[in-house]
């Protein structure tokens, strides 16, 4: 395979059309799309060499081409020295916990968090021995009061699920560097158009590739990106003998999915500030959750560290659950759904689906309450998305 052009000193626009492209003897413009398990070797000499680390694939679990692509591409846009990809977020999620921890370890994780990220540190953890305490991650002083001298990762999403709380990455990553621990940040909210975490000092990033990269509701994807004592200490032997890769057809609509980020970013932050000031102004929404709102508790913070706020808006309807059921069952435009980062708009009540499985005391820590919902903003017409708001609020 031939490495195409060389990235200089491209910028991230460029890099995110350009970066980690590699060519097959065909030339071909667009990356092409490889699926193989395995890979013959000229000769048996060759063999041993790629066993023993020279360039080139040996089988498909460990690496292939077009993932090889997506993982370049998005430690380019990321600032991240390593990245390897995963068959889903969670499979990233519970791949950097599995690997960096050991029986007596401890983990400091925020509150607020998607809730199969709280299964794997509260149930899965638990059993072989990993302690978790879970802490309000917006207060610097409740991290600091939570270290152990065990404590190893830190762990934090931020804008978080579905509360959209913000948490001071660089903050949080100073105090893991004291502690010689390290900090781990779910960047599925933002995405690296919006927020790039190693750059403020975290030293893992996970995404769930699934939500704003793949940005069409198409296929499931993880990433892990880290520093390379990280992957070559714990990540590395781990991910190649359990196994937890990514089809190279959900890599390649990823990768290419990731040329258009910026700009479809752009325009979901557009969409979501317009849908997040419409509800504010209606009578029958008590609060709206918007992280470049003045109204939003970490409304600073979140203009210091991301560049956007973001394709999602929460909010919460007078009336609590029944209220909220109505105004959903009411919506003609947006669909009811659990999932987020399409170019549909989506909308979830994260109390009765994302958040069911958690005890009536952890929704309440985070501030799922009964009347909250979760909008993912689309790429549709904001005029549109606030018209079917307007009708289904009548009946809410
Ligand atoms: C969706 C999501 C995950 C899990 O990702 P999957 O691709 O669904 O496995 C993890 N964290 C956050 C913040 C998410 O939104």
């Amino acid at each position: 395979m031939a490495t195409n052009k060389k990235p200089g000193n491209w910028r991230k626009r460029t890099l995110a059309v350009r970066g980690g492209q590699t060519r097959t003897p065909f030339q071909e413009t667009c990356e092409p799309l490889i699926f193989t398990a395995g890979y013959a070797y000229e000769d048996a000499e060759e063999g041993e060499a790629r066993f023993k680390g020279a360039p080139g694939f040996q089988y498909s679990r460990i690496a292939s081409p077009t993932v090889a692509m997506f993982e370049q591409r998005l430690a380019l846009l990321e600032g991240a020295p390593v990245a390897r990809a995963t068959a889903t977020g969670m499979a990233a999620v519970t791949a950097v916990f599995l690997a960096g921890l050991k029986t007596g370890d401890h983990v400091v994780s925020a509150n607020a968090l998607f809730g199969s990220c709280r299964y794997v540190l509260e149930t899965v953890l638990s059993r072989f021995g990993i302690e978790t305490s879970f802490i309000d991650g917006t207060d610097l002083n409740a991290w600091a009061a939570a270290m152990r001298p065990n404590t190893k990762l830190l762990f934090v999403e931020t804008p978080s699920n579905p509360t959209l709380q913000i948490i001071d990455i660089k903050g949080v990553a100073a105090l893991a560097d004291k502690a010689g621990a390290r900090l781990v940040v779910d960047n599925a909210f933002a995405s690296p158009a919006l927020q790039r975490p190693m750059e403020l000092g975290a030293h893992i990033v996970v995404h769930s590739t699934t939500k704003w990269i793949d940005g069409q509701g198409r296929a499931l994807g993880g990433m892990i990106l880290c520093r390379q004592d990280f992957f070559d200490e714990y990540l590395n032997l781990f991910l190649r003998n359990t196994g937890p890769a990514l089809s190279p057809f959900n890599a390649w609509l990823q990768l290419k999915s990731l040329e258009t980020l910026d700009l479809r970013m752009k325009q979901h932050c557009e969409n979501a500030e317009r849908v997040a000031d419409f509800l504010a102004g209606q009578k029958k929404v008590a609060k709206v959750l918007y992280p470049f709102r003045p109204d939003h508790p970490q409304h600073n913070l979140a203009r210091a560290q991301m560049s956007g706020g973001g394709g999602v808006v929460s909010f919460e309807v007078e009336g609590g659950k029944p209220a909220a059921f109505r105004l959903a069952n009411a919506l003609k435009l947006i669909d009811i759904s659990n999932n987020l980062g399409d170019t549909k708009s989506l909308i979830t009540h994260p109390e009765t689906t994302t958040h069911q499985k958690l005890t009536a005391e952890a929704r309440a820590e985070q501030g799922v309450t009964s009347g909250l919902m979760r909008l993912s903003v689309g790429l549709e017409d904001p005029d549109d998305l606030c018209e079917d708001l307007t009708q289904a609020l009548k009946v809410a």
